[in-house]
């Protein structure tokens, strides 16, 4: 089938990938030209495992192209995804401006019938509007071209997008017409073969459906963070309470970790526009503006925590981070919890040394050339002449360290594990300061 993708970032381009790797031609675009000239010479703007191998082999096979060019977009395929950036405007709420570019353009050039597929995360309503906008430059064209939209969000992770991609937990999608549905289930079949994981239902409760999952998965994390502050305070180990209350089934293992917080593209500001969405509405809702409450506290605690440990001046001090992308697998750094601690530092006066096995070009990107950030070529050196060490990203490779090096290293000898990853047994037993989130220091 012939599939077009508005939007050549993480979710357009995996989903273009996949889709051409089970046979179907592919034409992404994006109004990057920078962008679109990477990926055609061989390139690929983000890091997600395995995505450069599987664009590679679609491109060299003939079934994935890429082009600025969003007419020849619209005259490729049947379906037309939509996969662009929803931002947060300054209320918080979702910003529609790239998702209703498309939808013009889609309007502008459309010849024959049209599936404009949704895939941005967007608020309830959205759908309408998109077709609104198609409707109203097809007027002004003096046209009338049949089309329909259809809500399908995407639920991948980043760092695992791929596996996401091809075996999906379900495949979610929101139409009013039947025979839309079936188009879109031959299409989603080569991911569908296992056991029917694709549900239909109506694009309000589809679209619906993405900030429901985000802002749950969002609460798991706060209320494990809530929690963990109590924990500490109490001199309880939250790790240990974690392990109590996951072996419940109507609780669960996963999701379950507390630490400096959640970041990322999507949580954030997801749960800010579910929550804008519910104010414009009349309906306050307490509980999601907690979890975005308690999200922001819990991710200046590491700073917090550092603060503290240097009785409050931080001047001159240069503290070690491990890990910048928001979480694992990524290079993604959009609202992560090391650029507040970072900018908490700078604030202070301090400095950071910073090392992320991936997030370093995106590092140099967002800050540029700074004297009171050093980006280390490796975790090692990131500890050279440091005060501290802080973990921020959950990376395997900084799981298992050499504690005695660690010790070795530092000016004072204190890790500020704000993943709970390390054993805080062997940092002390190498007579370090093992400080961690939700269990009383140990000393
Ligand atoms: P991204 O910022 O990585 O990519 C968006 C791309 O769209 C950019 O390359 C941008 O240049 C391009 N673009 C903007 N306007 C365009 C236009 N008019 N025509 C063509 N291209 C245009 O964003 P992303 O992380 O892939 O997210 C896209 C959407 O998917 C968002 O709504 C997001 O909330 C949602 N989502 C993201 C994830 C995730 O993990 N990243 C997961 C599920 C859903």
């Amino acid at each position: 089938m012939d599939v077009t993708i508005f939007g050549s970032g993480y979710v357009g381009l995996v989903t273009g990938a996949c889709l051409a790797e089970v046979g179907n031609n592919v034409l992404c675009i994006d109004i990057d030209p920078k962008k679109i000239d990477l990926l055609n010479s061989g390139g690929v703007p983000i890091h997600e495992p395995g995505l450069e191998e599987l664009i590679k082999n679609n491109r060299d096979a003939g079934r994935m192209h890429f082009s600025t060019d969003a007419e020849a977009g619209v005259k490729h395929g049947l379906f037309q995804f939509i996969a662009v950036g929803t931002p947060p405007d300054e209320d918080g709420s979702a910003d529609l401006q790239y998702v209703l570019s498309v939808a013009r353009a889609i309007g502008q050039h459309m010849g024959t019938y049209r599936i404009l597929v949704d895939k941005s995360t967007v608020p309830v309503g959205t759908a309408d509007k998109v077709a609104a906008a198609v409707r109203e430059v097809q007027a002004a064209r003096g046209v009338s071209v049949e089309f329909d939209v259809v809500s399908n969000p995407e639920f991948l992770k980043e760092g695992a997008a791929i596996e996401d991609f091809m075996r999906p937990d379900r495949i979610i999608v929101g139409t009013d017409n039947p025979r839309t549905a079936e188009l879109l289930r031959a299409l989603y079949a080569p991911f569908n073969r296992n056991h029917d994981r694709l549900m239909t239902m109506d694009i309000r409760s589809a679209e619906f459906t993405k900030y429901a999952a985000n802002a749950m998965l969002a609460t798991k994390i706060s209320f494990m963070n809530e929690l963990s502050n109590i924990a500490e305070a109490v001199g309880a180990d939250i790790e240990k309470v974690r392990t109590g209350i996951g072996s419940d089934p109507r609780i669960g293992y996963q999701f379950i970790y507390p630490g400096c917080g959640y970041g990322g593209s999507c949580f954030p500001k997801d749960v800010r526009a579910l929550e804008q969405t519910a104010r414009g509405l009349g309906y306050d809702p307490q509980l999601l503006h907690a979890v975005e409450a308690v999200n922001f506290r819990q991710k200046e605690l590491l700073f917090k925590k550092i603060s503290d440990y240097f009785g409050g001046d931080l001047k001159g001090r240069s503290i070690a981070l491990w890990g910048l992308a928001f979480k694992p697998n990524t290079d993604d750094m959009r609202e992560a919890s090391s650029r507040v601690l970072m900018e908490s530092l700078w604030a202070a006066g301090g400095r950071a040394q910073a090392f992320d096995p991936v997030a370093m070009e995106e590092t140099r990107r967002l800050y540029g050339e700074r004297a009171d950030l050093l980006l280390a070529p490796d975790a090692v050196s990131a500890l050279d002449g440091a005060d501290a060490l802080a973990i921020v990203t959950e990376w395997s490779q900084f799981r298992s360290p050499d504690f005695a090096l660690i010790k070795d290293r530092l000016k004072s000898p204190a890790i500020f594990d704000g993943r709970n990853i390390l054993d805080g047994r062997l940092a002390t037993a190498a007579g370090l300061t093992y400080v961690s989130i939700g269990r009383t220091p140990l000393v």
